[in-house]
């Protein structure tokens, strides 16, 4: 699979009705009896959480999943709403779902809000009405087991993804990246946005106390979670491709 080359200088590649989008969201959300709660209203978006109880309560887990957070990114919000209606889930998860962090960012297929504001730098001192609602939100859930962010790189050569496992848990990195090798070329670089790389997987050694501005990674590793991924499927790829790549990586995760 190559790539497009569409992507000069930043992202030229499709982009998603996010009303419809999230309209269907909700449909397949309420089809499967998640609890929906809004929690931000951002211009004519009202940003909601949803959340499903587990089916069996032994073995359960706590997993947060969120996307959308960058407007650019169209794969994030349609890869939740296929995993929403393929409503294949491990019975002992308990799941938070997060399915578009920035409604607004997508009606003008731009990274930031409305007000030009990074919502995915925002999250150490927030200054965005979204990015305060969701720490709001946040504050007011349990700590989960693991957290998933769907996010995607308009630069990257393959799907490639972010480590946070501060206390060393068991990876499920190798299993992800091997997961989403059968639907999506894999980055191989050994560098990749600056950090070292090795067949995909970014472990940054980077102290959050040490950098200013906090992605959502940042703040849930810090307050909600001790092991997360940030999976980053490549724009300068087919659509469906980088869809498909994202809910291989979140099945991978899940699937324990
Ligand atoms: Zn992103």
């Amino acid at each position: 699979m190559q790539k497009l080359g569409k992507n000069l200088g930043s992202y030229f590649g499709e982009t998603i009705d996010i009303r419809a989008v999230l309209r269907d969201v909700e449909a397949a959300a309420q089809q499967h009896g998640w609890h929906l709660e809004i929690f931000c209203e951002a211009g004519e978006f009202k940003n909601f959480a949803l959340h499903r109880s587990p089916l069996v309560t032994r073995h359960s887990s706590r997993i947060y999943i969120s996307t959308g957070i960058h407007g650019d990114e169209p794969a994030g919000p349609l890869a939740a709403l296929r995993l929403l209606q393929e409503n294949n889930w491990p019975p002992g998860a308990e799941i938070f779902f997060l399915p578009c962090l920035n409604p607004v960012g997508f009606t003008l297929n731009k990274r930031e809000n409305a007000e030009g504001i990074d919502l995915n730098r925002d999250y150490r001192n927030p200054q965005a009405a979204e990015t305060r609602a969701h720490i709001a939100w946040l504050e007011r859930q349990p700590n989960f087991d693991l957290h998933l962010c769907l996010h995607e790189d308009w630069e990257s050569h393959g799907f490639y993804l972010y480590e946070q496992n501060p206390d060393s848990k068991p990876s499920l990195a190798e299993k992800m990246i091997a997961a989403v090798k059968e639907v999506c070329p894999i980055d191989l670089s050994e560098n990749i946005e600056g950090r070292a790389a090795k067949n995909g997987i970014v472990r940054p050694n980077i102290s959050p106390q040490e950098r200013p501005d906090w992605p959502e990674a940042f703040y849930l590793i810090t307050q909600k979670s001790r092991q997360g991924y940030t999976l980053e499927a490549p724009s300068d790829f087919p659509l469906a491709t980088r869809v498909n790549a994202l809910i291989a990586g979140v099945n991978s995760a899940l699937a324990r």
